[in-house]
């Protein structure tokens, strides 16, 4: 099963993408996480991180190549979740032509909603627990714009094409893995 998984800053998708991979047993891909490990002292890595720093999406070329390397891995043959990719329209259409060359398609696009006032509530406690260096109030309020900007238009585009389901993200994490697994086993 292919599933690509939506959703804004702090609605909770790093927490049930964990859950929904194990529970069918494909991989976890993250772009974030996968930008995040290339941060560093190389020019790439200085160059995804100033991006990152300023919570502007990364070039989608270089995202796209960092991922294509991934899928290519052989436990993505029989599926994967996508978390963070693709996060604006030339990215959707980097991902069909993929897609499309090795003769597959996406079987979901689970679409998480949580209220904006709560997302900036979990970010913040998260930027006390975690060090993440693009968890800060300015950043946060950048990235939700670049999410509504640039990301949210994913969502009508998919559900044209009847893929995008809508998940309640503002219910407990136990009631949002359950809805999420209900659609999933339909
Ligand atoms: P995330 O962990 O998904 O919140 O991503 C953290 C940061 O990584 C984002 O704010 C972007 O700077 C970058 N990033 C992650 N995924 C992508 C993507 N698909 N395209 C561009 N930049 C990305």
């Amino acid at each position: 099963m292919r599933i690509v998984f939506i959703g804004p800053p702090g609605a909770g998708k790093g927490t049930q993408c964990g859950r929904l991979a194990a529970a069918l047993q494909i991989p976890h891909l993250s772009t974030g996480e996968m930008l995040r490990a290339t941060r560093g002292a190389s020019a790439l890595g200085k160059l995804v991180a100033s991006y990152i720093d300023q919570g502007q999406l990364a070039p989608d070329y270089l995202v796209m190549r960092i991922l294509v390397k991934r899928l290519e891995q052989p436990d993505c043959v029989d599926g994967y979740l996508l978390d963070g990719f693709p996060r604006n329209l030339d990215q959707v259409q980097l991902l069909d032509d993929h897609l499309e060359q090795q003769d597959q398609s996406l079987d979901w696009v689970l679409d998480l909603q949580v209220q904006e006032d709560e997302l900036v509530r979990r970010l913040m406690k998260r930027a006390e627990s975690e060090d993440r260096a693009d968890d800060n109030l300015a950043t946060i309020r950048r990235r939700l714009t670049v999410f509504h900007d640039q990301t949210a238009p994913l969502l009508s585009h998919y559900r044209q094409r009847g893929l995008a389901v809508a998940i309640d993200g503002m219910q407990s994490p136990d009631a949002v893995f359950a809805d999420i697994m209900k659609v999933v086993k339909r």
